[in-house]
């Protein structure tokens, strides 16, 4: 990966900046139609480069989406209601326009002195956002003299805000971007060896061409979840009830084939967790992966599996991880996964392993494990991570490189 502009390449003292960030965060409301943040990871995750950008001297005028508004103005998801919430985590008063465009726009940003914050409305209540449209871009950039993407987890969409500004602006990282890539090339890019990759969750379905660009890039792969049930049903194993995607068996014997050819280890289930049902305080074993009983399904890996997968971690210099290793949400099916991330977490801690996680449920499941700041590196981007560990190249990044 080539190295990107970051925040060292550019003073932003009395510059107007437009700051590309992540304000997709989860909401709840009331009855009274009163919105609350219920995870406020994602914005502080961007108050360093916000308050740089604004200690420094510069405007910073931040443009998010929110939603999937599709070019529409849809009141419920406007950015409005999270404004107070942001300006809490950040620490300063933040302004908003009401759009992210034209007069209303222009007014707010002329407004600024420097330091000052703005937050503009939601950028895809313009339909020019989700096209890229050369227009809506321009239209954008009058408002702006450099351009920050601190959004690592929009970076798989080529939109205006994302990636357009980049052709009309200069393009920098911001500190978030910055760290997600670094951390990002020490997983993959250029890792220190053995790499173990653990993959987890439901299906592998949704995740064929990362297992499949995974496997010509680690020393090992751990396949957990109810994914691994689809292997172990390709090799001839009866996984009874099981969610199993049995018309992938060809699939999965694909992928097994692809990681003997390139040396990579397949760790997959020898033991694990069934009950008769996804249940809270249902009665479970358990079992070895050739005594699954047919009216029973698996939830989590079992105990030897667990400790095997611990001796991968042990001996791995570097671990990528997405996806839990059991149906995580509901106890005691959450034991693999939490006993996996302590291992690594205690790898991490003793300065013997770089880990880097990502992606979907892995943010939950490693915050549910309680280990989540011991991991080197956990990505809160959800499509985003998982293109990467595809090997894609992500057009929100390659648009910062030098
Ligand atoms: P993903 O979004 O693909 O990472 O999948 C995460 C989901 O996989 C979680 O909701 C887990 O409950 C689910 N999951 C993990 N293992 C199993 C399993 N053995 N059976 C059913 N669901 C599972």
């Amino acid at each position: 990966m080539t190295q990107s502009n970051t925040l060292d390449d550019v003073n932003p003292d009395g510059k107007r900046v437009l700051v590309r960030v992540d304000l997709n965060v989860p909401i709840s409301e009331d009855e009274n139609g009163g919105v609350s943040v219920t995870d406020t990871t994602r914005m502080e995750r961007i108050a360093p480069t916000i308050n740089e950008i604004s200690d420094k001297g510069g405007k910073v005028i931040l443009l998010a989406h929110f939603g999937r508004p599709k070019g529409k103005i849809i009141p419920q998801m406007s950015l409005a209601p999270i404004l107070s919430t942001l300006s809490e985590v950040i620490g300063k008063p933040i302004a908003f326009s009401t759009d992210c465009i034209g007069p209303m726009a222009e007014a707010a940003v002329g407004a600024m002195q420097n330091g000052d914050i703005l937050l503009m409305e939601n950028t895809r209540f313009h339909a020019g956002e989700e096209a890229n449209n050369k227009q809506f871009t321009a239209d954008l950039a009058a408002n702006g003299d450099i351009f920050v993407s601190d959004a690592f987890s929009a970076s798989h969409r080529a939109h205006a805000s994302t990636v357009g500004l980049a052709a009309f602006l200069p393009a920098y990282a911001g500190r978030t971007m910055q760290a997600e890539l670094e951390a990002l090339e020490a997983g993959l890019g250029n890792p220190s060896h053995p790499v173990v990759a653990l993959v987890g969750g439901a299906k592998v379905s949704s995740k064929l061409d990362l297992l499949k660009n995974l496997v010509l890039k680690v020393d090992a792969l751990v396949i957990g979840g109810g994914m691994a049930n689809t292997f172990l049903a390709a090799q001839g194993f009866d996984v009874g009830k099981s969610l199993c995607e049995h018309d992938l068996a060809d699939t999965a014997m694909e992928i097994l084939e692809i990681s003997k050819k390139a040396g990579c280890a397949i760790v997959l289930p020898d033991d694990c967790v069934v009950a008769q049902e996804f249940a809270a305080n249902i009665s479970n074993k358990i079992v070895k992966v050739e005594q699954i009983p047919p009216n029973a399904m698996i939830l989590d890996a079992g105990p030897d599996t667990v400790h095997k997968i611990g001796e991968w971690i042990s001996r791995a210099n570097t671990l990528i991880w997405n996806g839990p290793l059991g149906a995580f949400e509901i106890t005691p099916f959450d034991r693999a996964t939490v006993d996996a991330a302590k291992v690594a977490a205690a790898q991490t801690r003793a300065g013997k392993l770089i880990s880097v996680a990502g992606g979907g449920d892995t943010v939950a499941a490693l915050n549910h494990a309680g280990i989540a700041d011991d991991f080197t590196y956990i990505s809160t981007a959800g499509g985003a991570f998982l293109e990467w560990m595809e090997g894609k190249e992500l057009p929100g990044v390659a648009v910062l490189q030098k």
